[in-house]
């Protein structure tokens, strides 16, 4: 779709990039002549391989999954976690979902002021003043995070570390961000539409190869069926956690053409950081390094509340749906424990509005775009 199409409505801050139809319907033939629509089938785990190849680590395994929602509780279930699980104030609600849809608590911990990210210190004194056995920390909106020390505390600690980085799939996994030596750290990604690696509906799990068979049977109601061992150990009971066959086969055309989506994207991030560190607001950025996410939206701090709120309304009136995301904080929502007051997390939550990043714009819409979202910024500071 180009941009002029779009506009003649309101121009939306995410769009889905779902490859045609005839790009991905004869991926789906070996389960068509298998009559194998679910279940670990011949598409998915060809989808699985291909994803092992290109992000994952000798000693690590890909698993997809029905959404990253149901991927996260399934991490949980399938270590056998109960109980409370720290989780970020500062995040999308799905993180908390996740933890409630494993039968476990939520606890809500705060973020650093600047990064958004859950730091070490905050991770340690999180597990000292709760019985949390996991924690899943998050990766905003899909940025890298250096984890070394999280994966350090948790190890030293016993803990279970999980990753949300759900709008992250999509470039290199590197060492810079993991060690990948420790056996207590999974990561979770998005295929949602809206994510850079959309197909609908979708999630993975890139996790230690000594994991494999539990998240599976946690992700197959606990059934331990695939295996045929006849095992009695834990994951005893599970979710329905599957990826069709339908969104693999369609996960596999995103594959021929992410890189180039990927590089567009981040293209259009760097546009944006041009274009706001040259105007004089009191905003932030995240970071300026734009190989470190595959820019699902661009996120900015707004001065206040008060001027996301003005913004979006400017916005909306020259149609153009700019968003809030992480929002409201966790801490704020209704009956969830946390530690402290969660501050930096009401704060950031509260501040944050999201650009739009899109592959396929050319050039001209593209620079009409950030010229128009620019003074759209401009007047909310007026
Ligand atoms: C999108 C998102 C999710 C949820 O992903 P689904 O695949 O829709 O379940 C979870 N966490 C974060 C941070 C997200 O941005």
């Amino acid at each position: 779709m180009q941009i002029k199409d779009e506009l003649k409505e309101v121009f939306r801050v995410v769009a889905s990039e779902i490859p045609d139809p005839k790009d991905w319907i004869h991926y789906l033939k070996p389960s068509i002549d298998k009559n194998w629509y679910t279940n670990f089938g011949p598409v998915n785990e060809d989808f699985e391989e291909r994803i092992k190849n290109k992000y994952c680590e000798k000693n690590e395994v890909a698993i997809t999954a029905s959404s990253a929602t149901s991927a996260l509780s399934a991490c949980l279930i399938s270590e056998g976690i109960s109980g409370e699980v720290l989780c970020p104030g500062f995040t999308f609600q799905a993180t908390a979902s996740s933890i409630l849809g494993a039968n476990c608590n939520p606890i809500i911990i705060d973020v650093d002021k600047n990064s958004g990210v859950v730091s070490p210190q905050i991770l340690k004194e999180g597990f000292l003043n709760s019985k949390a056995k996991a924690a899943i920390l998050l990766a905003p909106y899909g940025i890298s995070v250096d984890f070394h020390e999280h994966e350090k505390i948790c190890h030293e600690m016993e803990k279970i570390l999980i990753i949300d980085n759900a709008a992250g799939l999509g470039i290199k996994r590197e060492s810079k961000f993991f060690s990948g030596s420790y056996e207590n750290v999974i990561e979770v990604f998005s295929l949602h539409a809206t994510k850079p690696f959309g197909i609908g509906e979708g999630g993975l799990i890139i996790a230690p190869s000594s994991k494999e068979f539990s998240i599976r049977s946690a992700m197959n109601f606990g059934l331990q069926t695939h295996a045929n061992t006849g095992s009695t150990s834990s994951p005893f009971w599970g979710i329905n956690g599957k990826m069709s066959e339908f969104h693999a086969a369609i996960g596999l055309a995103v594959l021929e053409t992410i890189d180039k989506r990927i590089f567009q994207r981040q293209e259009m991030a760097k546009k944006w950081i041009d274009s706001l560190i040259n105007i004089d607001l009191n905003l932030n950025i995240f970071t300026h390094e734009i190989d470190n996410s595959p820019w699902q939206i661009f996120p900015i701090v707004l001065e206040s509340e008060k001027i996301v709120e003005k913004v979006l309304k400017i916005a909306l009136k020259n149609k153009y749906e700019l968003r809030r995301y992480y929002y409201p904080s966790l801490g704020n929502c209704h009956g969830m424990k946390s530690i402290g007051m969660c501050e930096n997390s009401n704060n950031l939550s509260a501040r944050v509005l999201t650009l739009p990043v899109r592959s396929w714009i050319k050039k001209n819409d593209q620079e009409n775009l950030i010229t128009s979202i620019m003074d759209i910024l401009k007047e909310g500071y007026g």
